[in-house]
């Protein structure tokens, strides 16, 4: 039996330790308040055990971790249909990047790159009556967790920089891959990278993801095709231009934002969320991924 807490502790000490912890995201202004030595580790493993160190209770902004929430009820409100719409192909380019989808006329590579993941929301609004109430109704039942919200001050602190999503949206409009106007879609967007969760929050609500589809509250939101599908995802594509090296020093499937947060997983094994705010060059905590790698090191767990 591995001893997951002691592990985790290891990995708490030596975060403490490091003073190099990369660059807090300031192009969201709200962001850029955060304090840069926070440092939390949660894990939770198939039989529903929790570990953690550090401040994996303190709530922090999930940004592009909230892509793979919006995948997973877009493809359970029209499944394959949304592959017709968006690409399932790693972009090696930043998360924001545009010139590929002006060259690939409008179908974004994937849908955790912000053109990709702004389709996707489009499609929960063509979908849903009150698209935010019942998207945050949706994780909040994921995550069997009803205090999980938005945070409307980071929401609008990023709408007042958002030019580049701004540009996206519409360039997906003039290539008529945008169904809804860009400012509802933008704010739908906007909304859910705000949401604000914990490390401890996380690792159980990506519980469904190495559980077959199946959330804690025992109720099935993907088939295990879909499953897979989502997970192939976030190995190739969720951390952008970093994929590559993610799955060379961590070896499993995860979701990075420029929140901190990184979630990665072991399909039928455990989920385990990291926070720390400063980032590497490519957006991605740099703290989250020297503490996963030691993780799937010492423990010898990764897919691969
Ligand atoms: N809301 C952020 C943006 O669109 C999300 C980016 C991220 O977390 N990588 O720029």
């Amino acid at each position: 039996m591995i001893d997951f807490q002691h592990v985790l502790d290891t990995i708490h000490q030596t975060a403490q330790k490091t003073d190099d912890r990369g660059k807090i995201a300031d192009y969201i202004p709200e962001l850029a308040k955060v304090d840069k030595y926070k440092f939390g580790i949660h894990l939770v493993n198939m039989n529903q055990e929790n570990f953690s160190a550090g401040d994996s209770n303190e709530r922090f902004s999930i940004q592009s971790i909230s892509k793979v929430f919006t995948l997973t009820m877009a493809l359970g409100l029209i499944g394959e249909k949304l592959w017709t719409r968006v690409d399932v192909e790693p972009s090696g380019d930043p998360f924001n990047h545009l010139s590929l989808l002006e060259f690939e006329k409008g179908i974004p590579r994937n849908p955790f790159i912000n053109p990709g993941a702004i389709v996707v929301a489009d499609v929960l609004i063509s979908h849903l009556k009150n698209p935010k109430d019942e998207f945050l109704a949706f994780v909040r039942n994921i995550a069997d967790d009803e205090t999980i919200d938005y945070n409307s001050t980071v929401a609008a602190s990023e709408k007042q920089t958002g030019f580049h999503n701004y540009a996206a949206a519409n360039l997906l409009k003039s290539f008529k891959n945008l169904e809804n106007d860009v400012e509802t879609v933008l704010d739908f967007y906007f909304h859910q990278c705000s949401l604000t969760m914990s490390c401890a929050q996380l690792a159980n609500t990506f519980y469904l993801y190495i559980n077959n589809g199946r959330c804690r509250r025992k109720n099935t939101h993907l088939t295990s095709g879909q499953v897979k599908r989502i997970n192939a995802l976030m190995l190739t594509c969720g951390f952008y231009d970093e994929a590559g090296e993610f799955a060379f020093e961590v070896g499993l499937p995860g979701k990075s934002g420029v929140g901190g947060g990184i979630v990665a997983l072991h399909p039928n094994k455990f989920c385990v969320a990291t926070w720390s705010p400063g980032l590497n060059e490519k957006g991605n905590s740099k703290l989250g991924m020297l503490a996963l790698e030691k993780l799937t090191t010492e423990t010898e767990l990764s897919i691969f």
